[in-house]
Formats: C-alpha cells, structure tokens, sequence
C-alpha cells in the first residue's frame, strides 16, 4: 500500500507551509477528539468566497468550540475536476476571525481554505493555508459529510503518528 501524507480525508500540520512549523507527530491529540462546532455554509458552495460576515451570520449566538467544521455540501464532487477550480474559499478576514475566535482544528469538506486562484505556484502562493497554519490552526481536509450535522456535535479525527511528516490521513467520526 502506497500512499501521500495527504490523501483523502487529512490533516495539514503547520509544517506543510511553515517553515520549521512543527510536524504532525506534535499534534496534541486531544484536539482531535471531542465537541465540534458545526457551520453550515451550503449557500456558498460553488467557487464563492466565504467573507467573515459569512462566518459571524453561520454562527450567531452560538458559543465556538476549539474544533470546527464548514460545510459546503461540496465532498460529492471529489474526484471531479470542478472539486478543485471552483471550491469555496475563505477571505483573509474570515480566516482571521477563525483565528481570534480560538479555533484551533478548522474542518471543511472541500480541499483547501484558498482561493483556487491562489494555488502553489501561483503569484500569492497559498495565503490562508499560511495564515491558518502559521496561527497555530490545524487544518482538516477533503472531509466527507454526507448530509448536515447538528450544529454542535462529538467528533474524532485521530491522524497517524508519522514522524517528521507534514499531515496525515484521518479516520473522521461523527457521533450523534
Ligand atoms: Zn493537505
């Protein structure tokens, strides 16, 4: 069996964009595991940018956990070419406020926080991957949520313990 530390459902650790950022063995893993925070940002889902508007709209009143998933209804395109050219994104001030907020494991069902636009190699390589990873905010990737969730729900998201590496493949489970 062979495969990338980023495949499937995954974990970013800083280290991914971070110079000298730690690797995923650092992982406190009690982070992975416990109440999460559940966004629904449906009504953004094809190629549009989630403003922190958005996020304050999606999550009024309510008190954030260190865990939070966004969810876009966007894990049935994986595999398609649209679920990368066109996948929902964060703006920097949205990003932000995720930070301030003391969010420290941001889930989503698409395969990045960036603008497609903005993907490595691009002019702006990457910025909210830096922005996030460089805060101290693990990143939970390519998540597969079949339908919405309770807007506070229990969730384990245990990586493997891979030494020096920059993510790993999860295995994501949510108790309802
Ligand atoms: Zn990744």
């Amino acid at each position: 069996m062979t495969f990338g530390s980023h495949t499937g459902t995954h974990i970013d650790a800083p280290s991914h964009f971070v110079q000298d950022g730690v690797t995923i063995d650092a992982l406190p893993i009690g982070l992975c595991i416990g109440e999460t925070t559940f966004v629904d940002l449906t009504h953004l889902s094809s190629g549009e940018e989630v403003s922190a508007d958005d996020l304050e709209t999606a999550t009024s009143g309510r008190q954030l956990e260190e865990r939070m998933v966004l969810y876009f209804g966007w894990g049935h395109k994986f595999n398609s070419r649209d679920f990368y050219s066109r996948s929902p994104y964060l703006s920097r001030d949205a990003a932000e406020l995720l930070v301030d907020a003391g969010v420290k494991l941001l889930g989503y069902d698409a395969p990045s926080p960036d603008n497609p636009a903005n993907d490595r190699n691009a002019e702006e390589d990457s910025p909210i991957h830096k922005l996030l990873l460089g805060s101290g905010v693990w990143l939970l990737e390519y998540m597969n949520i079949p339908r919405p969730l309770p807007s506070r729900f229990w969730m384990a998201a245990l990586p493997l313990r891979l030494m020096g590496l920059d993510g790993s493949p999860v295995r994501c489970v949510a108790a309802i």
